[in-house]
């Protein structure tokens, strides 16, 4: 086996409990490098069409790509790739922590799930000694606790958990990693759930084999030395994501009352200084992380003093914060710490909350609906009771909210669906396009729906002179070539916040597995995984007017704030989609055309896309 991978695909049946080992395929490996690019070719070629994301059919994959666990920094991370059962379409969920870099010690690229355990169950995985075990005495548990009592019983393991709210399949329920990180968006935990599967706790002491471990080791402190040089590390390494708090609602673009305003006036009460001031005692960091951007946090006065968390994230305090219009910090941290424990991913849960308060506040949803809670803006111990009542679906609402905003919108009718503010059914994260034009491409050309992470361009929008960030020229070629660059990056796999250039992500790349890629055929492996997954979710049903955004953005404006009065105009947005599908040479459709897959070297999709004859 070439360096960088440690050659082994672990497959587990829960039905039958057969495991086998099967060889990770070296082509495929230097065509799509790693955890997102190999996960979407394994769950492409594995995975029946049009099979239903919570059934036993469906495949849930852990993987770990070629820097993972290495000396290189950053490189704890870990993928979580399945069909997502928000969207229906592909879903990759990025984790930080230790489990990743533990489960390539442990031996294995990935760990492939299929079929459904008869009883509760968690895998114990040490090296390649796997066992079944009984989760009956967790099942029910919420996260942390199960976390300390698999370390209670197995000694030092890395985990990877779900609450309550994944074993209800909450269709946005997230995988805990570790105790506090996720593998948040896109419901990950539902599909876990689904197999009856509670949790995976894993300990593995394998060398990590590398390919020229001396330059590679050499090259590691040198990336090391730019990151620890790099201006904007120390603000990260003090403040973490809240650092943006600040700075995105000045700019009037921070998420408020369910995205009817970009400007929060508590805004002061909920940023970086106020949190460090009020709840932050220590940093954190992941595995080889010299960013150490956690905050580990304790609420130390109100009615939810003594609690503890490690966070919250910007993307938090956005969504569960002013998108709920909650005033404090220790507030957001509280309801962050709910969901943390529930097992569900807070930006989903934050677009629900503020929809049900949004519908509540209009008489769509009753008083009866709501079962004695009075739902309000900033009511933070009514909406901490809504929270459980999702997780555990236990009111008729409940089972409702828990399937996400757009079924929720479907099922409940009555015009609410102009309340949702999704893309493909994902709830969006914390930038409001109104205030960055770009982040509304973004968000609809994204791969798993409402995602800031395939292409942020709030930064570059809101400081390029270059940029107008109340326009949507020259927004495309920029988000196409992110969304390429991102698409080998997250398959390395790295943290989206390390600043990495691609050319030491090369040099990495070559070192770890003796490769010959240069910064173009890098880039090239993220175009072809980008349009391996835009096959994909044709495959699955995604329809050609699928890149689209919620009808909110093109017609309500702001009533405060820097971006006050802007709206996105329809005419612009599909003429910046149209650019951005020439750029990707797609058609009109936005399909891949027959040049561009051939292009790509994925001849052997263009039989299906043909086939399909997706109009
Ligand atoms: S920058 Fe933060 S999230 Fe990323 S690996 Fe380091 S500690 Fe983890």
């Amino acid at each position: 086996m070439i360096g960088g991978y440690t050659g082994k695909i672990l497959n587990i049946d829960l039905n039958s409990k057969n495991i086998y080992h099967s060889r990770l395929d070296i082509e495929s490996a230097k065509k799509f490098i790693g955890a997102k690019g190999l996960g979407a070719k394994l769950l492409f070629d594995m995975l029946p069409i049009k099979t239903d994301p919570l059934s036993e059919e469906n495949i849930l994959m852990f993987t770990t790509g070629p820097l993972t666990g290495t000396s290189v920094q950053t490189s704890g991370r870990g993928t979580v790739i399945t069909k997502s059962p928000q969207t229906g379409l592909f879903l990759d969920s990025h984790f930080g922590g230790i489990f990743a870099a533990e489960m390539k010690k442990a031996g294995w690229d990935i760990i492939i799930l299929k079929g459904k355990s008869k009883n509760p169950i968690y895998i114990k995985i040490n090296n390649d000694k796997i066992e079944f075990l009984d989760a009956s005495a967790v099942w029910g548990k919420e996260c942390k606790l199960v976390h300390n009592w698999l370390q209670k019983k197995h000694g030092r393991v890395k985990t990877a958990v779900i609450g309550p709210a994944g074993e209800n399949l909450v269709k946005f329920s997230s995988i805990t990693i570790d105790g506090h990180r996720h593998a948040g968006r896109g419901g990950s935990g539902a599909v876990m759930g689904s197999k009856n599967l509670k949790a995976i706790a894993l300990a593995g002491n394998n060398k990590i084999s590398i390919y020229n471990p001396k330059e590679f080791n050499q090259k590691s402190k040198e990336v090391l030395k730019k990151i620890q040089e790099n201006d904007f590390v120390p603000i990260r390494r003090k403040f973490g994501t809240p650092f943006w708090v600040k700075l995105v609602n000045d700019e009037g673009l921070l998420p408020t009352r369910n995205y009817q305003e970009g400007y929060f006036e508590n805004g002061n009460k909920l940023n970086a200084a106020t949190m460090q001031r009020n709840i932050v005692d220590s940093s954190g960091a992941c595995y080889n992380c010299v960013i150490a951007c956690w905050n580990k946090s304790s609420i130390k006065k109100g009615i939810f003093k003594g609690v503890s968390l490690v966070g919250p994230e910007y993307e938090t305090i956005a969504l569960m914060g002013s998108n709920l219009g909650i005033n404090t910090i220790e507030e957001v941290a509280y309801l962050n710490e709910r969901c943390n424990e529930l097992g569900m991913d807070t930006i989903s849960l934050g677009g629900v909350l503020g929809f049900a308060i949004e519908a509540y506040e209009n008489k769509i949803l009753t008083k009866d609906d709501l079962q004695e809670i009075e739902l309000g803006w900033g009511k933070t111990k009514e909406i901490a009771k809504l929270i459980d009542i999702i997780a555990k679906r236990s009111t008729k609402l409940g089972n409702i909210l828990a399937e996400g905003v757009q079924i929720a919108s479907n099922k409940i009718g009555k015009g609410v669906e102009k309340y949702a503010v999704h893309v493909k059914g994902l709830e969006i994260p914390g930038y409001d396009p109104r205030g960055a034009f770009g982040m509304g491409l973004a968000y609809a050309t994204s791969d798993r729906g409402g995602c800031h992470q395939r292409a942020w361009t709030v930064k570059a929008e809101l400081n390029d002179p270059e940029l107008d960030r109340f326009s949507f020229e020259k927004k495309a070629k920029i988000i196409k070539e992110i969304q390429d660059e991102r698409a080998s990056f997250f398959s390395l796999v790295l943290c989206d916040f390390a600043p990495i250039s691609e050319e030491d992500c090369v040099d990495l790349l070559n070192l770890a597995t003796g490769s010959n890629y240069t910064v173009e055929s890098y880039l090239k492996a993220g175009e072809r995984i980008w349009n391996l997954i835009r096959i994909f979710n044709l495959r699955e049903g995604l329809k050609p007017n699928g890149d689209k955004l919620p009808t909110r953005f093109f017609t309500k404006s702001f009533t405060k704030g820097p971006a006050k009065t802007k709206v996105l105009s329809k005419d612009e947005f599909k003429k910046s989609l149209n650019e951005y599908y020439k750029y990707r040479k797609w058609d009109v459709n936005g399909k891949p055309t027959r040049e561009k897959i051939k292009e790509l070297d994925l001849d052997k999709y263009l039989k299906l896309i043909d086939i399909k004859k997706i109009k």
